[in-house]
């Protein structure tokens, strides 16, 4: 069974004062059992996160890495650094990172590889554009992306990863993709994995949705087969909406 994931994006919002009080707020309430609850705060807030979450389930996440092991690459945190401020996760190919820092597909290759190294798990986020879904190629452009984010990684790698489908055209525009469409992306995605690998890391391989998800809209999209959480931009920022989500997951 896939354990249903709600991850927050915060991009870059939140200081390291707003990350205390949200922190606070939101472990004074019990995290649900069967939910994983996950945050993934800019670097400022991460050493935050993690200390007080120290023992409350919740995970946290980084919103990017850079691939090299250390050196001369001004500006950047590796894997390593990271992971020893025990972040769980690590979101790659965001396509706010793809459009506006020029990230290739190889980046993220090498991206999701150095996390894995290290013992940390990738949510590989993939999504086509309004102009790619408007000349019916989502699902090549999906398909493509997921097979070259994949690329080298080993099966067992490959089945504790989280892949997010994110639509460009749905990203904090009020205008989600409807439950429907996004389980039958979820799907090509897992179909996509399936193909590249076999059936028991397909089945295991944790796809969720991500594009103007709100508490009112939550429980109808974990209502469908394939979709095992949700990556949230907005409605991760307010303790009392991502307690909803959670509450609806
Ligand atoms: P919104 O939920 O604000 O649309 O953002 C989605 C997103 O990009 C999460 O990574």
């Amino acid at each position: 069974m896939r354990k249903p994931l709600i991850a927050g994006n915060w991009k870059m919002n939140m200081t390291a004062t707003e990350t205390e009080d949200f922190i606070d707020q939101l472990l004074t309430n019990k995290l649900p059992d069967d939910v994983e609850a996950a945050v993934c705060g800019p670097f400022t807030s991460l050493t935050i996160l993690s200390d007080r979450a120290k023992d409350s389930g919740l995970k946290i996440g980084a919103q990017n890495v850079y691939f090299e092991e250390k050196g001369a690459f001004t500006g950047e945190v590796s894997a390593a650094m990271l992971k020893d401020i025990n972040m769980t996760y690590v979101i790659t190919g965001h396509s706010e990172r793809r459009e506006i820092f020029g990230e290739t597909d190889s980046d993220v290759n090498k991206k999701n590889k150095a996390v894995l190294s290290v013992g940390m798990i990738p949510i590989v986020c993939v999504g086509e554009t309004d102009e790619e879904r408007t000349a019916g190629k989502h699902e090549e452009k999906v398909q493509q992306q997921v097979t070259s984010a994949l690329q080298g990684l080993k099966e067992d790698d490959v089945k504790e990863l989280v892949i997010a489908y994110e639509p460009i055209w749905a990203i904090g525009t009020g205008k989600s993709a409807s439950s429907d469409d996004a389980n039958a992306m979820c799907e090509i995605i897992r179909d996509t994995v399936l193909n590249l690998y076999n059936q028991a890391t397909a089945e295991n391989v944790r796809i969720l949705y991500g594009g103007s998800v709100k508490p009112a809209t939550i429980e109808d999209l974990m209502s469908k087969e394939h979709v095992d959480g949700a990556l949230v931009g907005g409605a991760s920022l307010k303790v009392d909406d991502y307690l909803q989500l959670l509450a609806g997951a």
